[in-house]
């Protein structure tokens, strides 16, 4: 059809293993329902994969059959650390190893490989955009959010009248290095969790993978002598079955879990009294699993986060849906918003 509705932005989530890639047309709708991967090949340095962006580009665009004339834009995500225009820590992050992506402009390269502009925005803020935008439909731009995705670390998103709050420097939003009391959520005589930042007691001490693997279960195994994970040799192994467990009943597990939902509730409690947003989501591998635990979950992170009287009512507790879309989908919206595609605030 020709016309505004041929217009479209493409979506593409730059993940440790796998790119996946989305088109969003002029009119908010996602050509494609279901996840399109293609490998990121980001351990092979920052050339090969540029060459796997622009394949993958390619390829969804084939497979909606939409010309490439038709492309405004990009949006690009990718895990952190980055800065808000998409230049890899020179510290390196956990994704990109190879040393060559050191304080590498991956935006910058793929904006010059596709001869299209680029929309950089980290992983968990385009989750944060893409739930925000699921949830309040046409009231997105009069609503305000908050959202904490919890994987191998803990990511988070802050989003006011529609749009992700990115600060000076891109690093708002970063819920995982605030500290965090930990009276009431420490058994006693646990040893302070320490996070990989070389903070002690921040978000992602506690809500993480990593969390589980360096605090949480160290702890928790002393506790319970001949629970199964002793055998499992390898913290990390043992660290990723938690969930399992949890989901099946198993108390040491559920222990951790709900150490994991204290902590995020009282992340929750910062953002209310700083934003006040009208909703609090949440992400991430913790929350895919059964259904009955993901509501427990949910439920106690929710009864963690302390809101004011005149707040409870009006607040959403809700999971960040279609996780794993979720990068791709929330990072065409980013590309939607600078196109100015995406309503205005009234
Ligand atoms: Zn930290």
């Amino acid at each position: 059809m020709p016309g505004q509705t041929r217009e479209v932005v493409v979506g593409l989530d730059n993940g440790g293993t796998a790119i996946n890639a989305t088109v969003l047309d002029r009119a908010g709708r996602f050509l494609v329902d279901r996840l399109v991967e293609t490998p990121s090949r980001v351990g092979e340095g920052p050339a090969v994969a540029i060459g796997a962006l622009s394949e993958a580009l390619a390829g969804v665009l084939r497979l909606t059959g939409v010309p490439r004339a038709a492309v405004k834009t990009v949006g690009l995500d990718t895990p952190g650390p980055a800065s808000a225009d998409g230049v890899i820590s020179t510290r390196g992050a956990v994704n990109f190893a190879d040393p060559a992506w050191r304080g590498f402009d991956v935006r910058g390269a793929l904006e010059t490989r596709l001869g299209l502009p680029v929309i950089y925005s980290n992983d968990a803020n385009a989750a944060a955009l893409y739930a925000h935008h699921v949830h309040f439909g046409p009231e997105a731009a009069r609503r305000s959010s908050v959202a904490l995705i919890v994987g191998t670390g803990l990511g988070g998103g802050v989003v006011e009248s529609g749009r992700v709050v990115r600060g000076a420097a891109g690093m708002a939003g970063e819920f995982g290095h605030i500290q965090i009391p930990m009276e009431g959520l420490l058994a006693p005589g646990q040893p302070t969790p320490v996070c990989n930042c070389g903070l002690a007691a921040d978000g992602e001490s506690v809500a993480s993978l990593t969390g589980i693997e360096k605090n949480l279960l160290p702890y928790w195994l002393t506790r319970f002598p001949g629970h199964p994970l002793h055998a499992l040799g390898s913290a990390r192994r043992a660290a990723i079955q938690v969930r399992g467990h949890a989901a099946a009943g198993d108390q040491l597990s559920l222990e951790i879990f709900r150490q994991q939902a204290i902590a995020l509730g009282r992340l929750f409690t910062i953002a209310a009294n700083f934003t006040d947003p009208d909703a609090y989501f949440l992400g991430g591998g913790v929350v895919e699993t059964t259904p009955s635990f993901r509501d427990w979950f949910l439920a106690t992170v929710s009864e963690n986060t302390d809101l004011r009287a005149e707040q409870r009512p009006l607040a959403t507790f809700a999971l960040v849906p279609d996780l794993d879309m979720a990068g791709a989908r929330g990072a065409a919206l980013a590309g939607a918003a600078a196109l100015g595609w995406l309503p205005a605030a009234g």
